[in-house]
């Protein structure tokens, strides 16, 4: 259907929709919908005003089940929401309509330590998951920067990178099956406590980082790990971004490990963190710093580990080596990581914050090019994230703010997405497409694949209820 073919939604619909999940699971006031229509990025960044018709607060499958038949049958636009920390505008109720709000779906249903896996619904908070994971010795290696508030169906709907994924791969690597509401109101499982599957098509990894376009995800079984016995993290000052970013294939091809995380922060974002937390870290006036976490069962072996790196370091440029290894430095250590971005936002009213992908011998390039997007437009830029996997949060900022300051923001992210894709690249390696970047797709998506997406997405959802208006064109 057309955009203005969708149903708008009147007082019977309303009363239909309370008798299916119960009134009190049914939100009207507008303040609560605006609240729900939007997620982290800036408000100001649109150009439009949405807002959610109703906000829908279910309690089991059952209920997603309800309202996703009752939608189908009634042409209403469903926009599912996790917990709006999306940093791609993916929860934006573009056509108005229901959203569906996940935090009644909040409960951990099995941690199954023989099959080292642990069942979930998509409410729950990823730290929790942690949390319960750790409690028998077993660890859930997702790690968003966001996870103390992001909502697992939203990492597994946007498949969520962050700090560890240069050794455990992003949330989708550690899926195992998805129960799934269909646009229809079907219920369906996609995979199972399986380590490996390969009858028929890998349905579970198509509904990963499909940011609630193809269907609605109402349980997730997770692979959990060995939790690692002793984590060390090396906080290591470079003189300039490039010295620190040449060295970072090195760490593994000549210390001959793969550490949990190897994370860059520039000079501009470790001055940031600094006023945010009111803290300081050692050698705040370098270039850049690395951060590489390296984990084991073995405390000789892992520190063997990390002297090997430390020396490996200092050979190849470093101004110096900190050891991280008790709880209180690495917390402070990881503190000063994870609020960059909201330091961003805190300090800088007009920002854009990006997560292009490149391969890891391009960063260098990536870096000078933004460097003269920057200074091309009057912006700038702390870049920092995850180098491990050349995905680098370049993040545009006004120090000013120019009359025509969203045409600048998008004329520059216009040519920061061109040059990522020049040097082979892409638009998003974790925060998704969603409505944000939905425009530039064609950059990166040949004719062909802009094609097969929408095929695939009207076979899941032929009346195009879901999420509509994200990813492509
Ligand atoms: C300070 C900060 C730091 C961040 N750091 C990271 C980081 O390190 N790594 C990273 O990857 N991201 C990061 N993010 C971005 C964001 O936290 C992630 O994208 C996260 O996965 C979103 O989860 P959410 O629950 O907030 O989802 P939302 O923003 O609510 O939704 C995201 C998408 O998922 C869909 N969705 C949600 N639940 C379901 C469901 N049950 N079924 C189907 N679709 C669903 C929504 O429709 C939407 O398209 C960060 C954000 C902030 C603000």
């Amino acid at each position: 259907v057309g955009i203005n073919d969708y149903t708008r939604l009147n007082g019977e619909h309303i009363k239909d929709l309370q008798k299916l999940i119960g009134d009190s699971n049914v939100a009207l006031d507008e303040e609560k919908r605006e609240a729900y229509s939007y997620d982290e990025v800036a408000r100001t960044y649109w150009e439009e005003d949405y807002l959610a018709e109703v906000v829908l607060f279910p309690e089991t499958s059952a209920h997603v089940s309800s309202i996703l038949k009752y939608a189908y049958d009634n042409y209403i636009p469903v926009t599912p929401r996790g917990a709006g920390t999306g940093l791609s505008g993916g929860a934006i109720p573009v056509e108005g309509g229901i959203v569906i709000s996940f935090e009644k779906m909040n409960r951990i249903i099995e941690v199954d330590q023989k099959n080292l896996s642990i069942t979930v619904e998509p409410g729950v908070v990823t730290a929790e998951i942690t949390r319960a994971a750790r409690e028998v010795d077993l660890f859930y290696a997702g790690d968003p920067c966001s996870g103390d508030a992001s909502f697992i169906g939203g990492n597994v709907s946007e498949n969520a990178g962050g700090n560890k994924v240069v050794k455990y791969g992003a949330t989708g690597a550690s899926v195992m099956a998805l129960e799934v509401v269909l646009a229809d109101g079907s219920v369906h499982w996609f995979g199972g406590k399986r380590r490996k599957d390969v009858t028929g098509y890998d349905l579970v990894h198509l509904f990963v980082g499909s940011e609630g376009t193809l269907g609605v995800i109402t349980k997730i079984i997770l692979k959990l790990v060995p939790l690692p016995g002793k984590v060390v993290d090396l906080l290591v000052p470079f003189p300039d971004s490039e010295t620190a970013i040449d060295f970072v294939p090195r760490i593994i091809i000549e210390g001959k490990v793969i550490p949990s995380s190897i994370e860059f922060i520039d000079h501009n974002s470790l001055i940031l963190a600094e006023r945010y937390l009111n803290n300081t870290l050692p050698y705040d006036d370098a270039g850049a710093h690395l951060i590489i976490e390296l984990e084991g069962s073995d405390p000789e072996r892992l520190a063997d580990e990390y002297e090997r790196i430390g020396d490996l370091c200092m050979e190849n440029g470093a101004l110096e080596v900190f050891v991280a290894d008790n709880r209180t430095m690495r917390d402070k250590l990881w503190k000063a990581r994870k609020c960059i971005a909201e330091a961003i936002m805190a300090f800088y009213p007009r920002y854009s914050l990006e997560d292009i992908v490149v391969p890891t011998d391009k960063i260098p390039e990536l870096l000078k090019g933004t460097e003269m997007i920057c200074e091309k437009y009057g912006l700038k830029s702390p870049n920092f994230g995850h180098v491990g996997d050349g995905n680098v949060h370049v993040n545009l900022l006004f120090e000013e703010e120019p009359a025509n300051w969203r045409q600048i923001l998008y004329a520059a992210l216009d040519d920061l997405y061109k040059l990522t894709y020049g040097l082979g690249g892409t638009l998003s390696g974790e925060h998704g497409i969603g409505l944000k970047r939905k425009k530039n797709t064609p950059l990166v998506l040949d004719e062909k694949i802009i094609e097969i997406t929408k095929k695939i997405k009207s076979v899941f959802d032929p009346r195009n209820i879901l999420n509509p208006g994200k990813i492509v064109p």
